[in-house]
């Protein structure tokens, strides 16, 4: 069992002294599927930016593969590389005139030569569908082809973790599955990744892991069923149960 990422004792204030998370200290083992769940202002999303060096800790500390992270320019490039985002808007992602140019950001900015960039373009819309659509505008594309192409931007970076904020708000029920369907596929190839979401029948269904978040900090961890299996802590964090779950109470308290 490998560890990617750990904080320890993580705290975070944003400028305006509101405190965002609260001496979080857990650790994610490589190549899981990992669940963040709690209600709005749990803090997810401010973990989530901590992973990958966006937000800088206001105490305690954030390790990549057993290294402390740090904040000079070269080791934040490395770290995002290592750990893609993909923002819960992709308007907020996606801001290239085209969708060849777009996902071809991240590995220019490494440093890739033409070739190399076209090479790893070629193989991330590949991956997410998308051949044919390189001159398309993104704005112009539907919600869930925003996102497949936020995704084909990190996949063509080749990150070993991967983190989607609330990656099936706003879509339709068809491109949500066929967007897990993805994840499901990176999973599979290796890839670590690290959701956020409100929808608890889905971290049920689909994390390894569930970490369930309420003031800014962890109040459970493990499996959906370890974790959605306590119902009061549930109900105290402002969340519905998972249906299964649900009728399984249901069922029992019928005898
Ligand atoms: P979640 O993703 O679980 O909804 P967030 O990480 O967005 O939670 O928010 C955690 C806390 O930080 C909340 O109290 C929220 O209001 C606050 N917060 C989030 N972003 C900002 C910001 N840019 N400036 C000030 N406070 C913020």
């Amino acid at each position: 069992m490998t560890i990617i990422l750990e904080t320890r004792n993580l705290s975070y204030s944003y400028g305006d002294g509101t405190p965002a998370l609260k001496g979080v200290s857990i650790s994610l083992q490589e190549g899981k599927k990992v669940a963040l769940v709690g209600p709005n202002g749990a803090g997810k999303s401010t973990l989530m930016l901590m992973f990958n060096g966006i937000l800088r800790p206001s105490e305690g500390e954030v390790l990549f593969r057993g290294r402390s992270m740090m904040y000079d320019a070269a080791s934040l490039r490395s770290i995002r590389r290592a750990v893609g985002m993909v923002f819960q808007n992709s308007d907020d992602q996606l801001f290239a005139p085209t969708v060849y140019q777009d996902v071809a950001f991240g590995p220019s900015n490494l440093g890739y030569g033409a070739e190399k960039v076209k090479r790893y373009v070629g193989y991330a819309l590949q991956y997410v569908g998308l051949i044919g659509y390189e001159r398309r505008p993104p704005h112009h594309l539907s919600g869930g082809e925003k996102k497949r192409v936020a995704i084909a931007g990190i996949l063509a970076m080749e990150p070993e973790v991967i983190i989607l904020d609330e990656p099936t708000s706003n879509l339709d029920p068809a491109s949500s599955e066929e967007i897990m369907e993805m994840l499901d596929e990176l999973n599979l190839g290796g890839k670590t990744l690290i959701i956020s979401t409100h929808d608890v029948d889905l971290a049920y269904r689909w994390a390894d892991e569930v970490i369930l978040m309420k003031d800014g900090g962890v109040m459970r961890r493990g499996t959906g069923q370890e974790v959605f299996g306590d119902a009061n802590l549930i109900r105290d964090t402002r969340l519905k149960l998972p249906l299964v779950v649900d009728l399984c109470h249901e069922l029992a308290g019928r005898g």
